[in-house]
């Protein structure tokens, strides 16, 4: 059924702590934690607890889950000091989305370039 956990999801597992992640907050709705391979000091991805293949699907089915995301994304964003920071959904494979359960990166704590690679 729609936004159910998918086995093989690694994200999914992630939530139900079957794969290991430094948590950095948790909400009834949504999970935040560090990126394995981070692409700027601060690196920090939140997710949806349900799961979505990308953030537009996710926004079509849950409009407040979507919410909680965002302003999570800001709480992270205060939590880590970051005065700048850059939201990214990669969304397709041609974007370089690899995981396809929707999620946040937050990217800060250096400059950034734009247009984006
Ligand atoms: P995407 O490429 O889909 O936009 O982002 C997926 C992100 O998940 C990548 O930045 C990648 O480094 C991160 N990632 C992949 N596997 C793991 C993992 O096992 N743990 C954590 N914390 N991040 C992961
Ligand atoms: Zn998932």
């Amino acid at each position: 059924m729609a936004g159910e956990a998918q086995a093989d999801c690694l994200f999914c597992k992630i939530i139900a702590g079957e794969v290991p992640a430094t948590v950095v907050r948790e909400t009834d709705t949504t999970y935040a934690f560090r990126d394995i391979n981070p692409q700027a000091p601060t690196h920090v991805l939140v997710i949806p607890k349900v799961h979505y293949a990308d953030a537009a699907t996710l926004a079509a089915a849950e409009p407040q889950i979507t919410a909680d995301l965002l302003r999570e994304a800001g709480e992270v964003a205060a939590e880590e000091k970051l005065e700048s920071y850059r939201l990214v959904f990669n969304t397709g494979s041609g974007a370089g989305q690899t995981v396809f359960h929707a999620h946040a990166h937050i990217l800060g704590g250096r400059g950034m370039q734009w247009p984006p690679g």
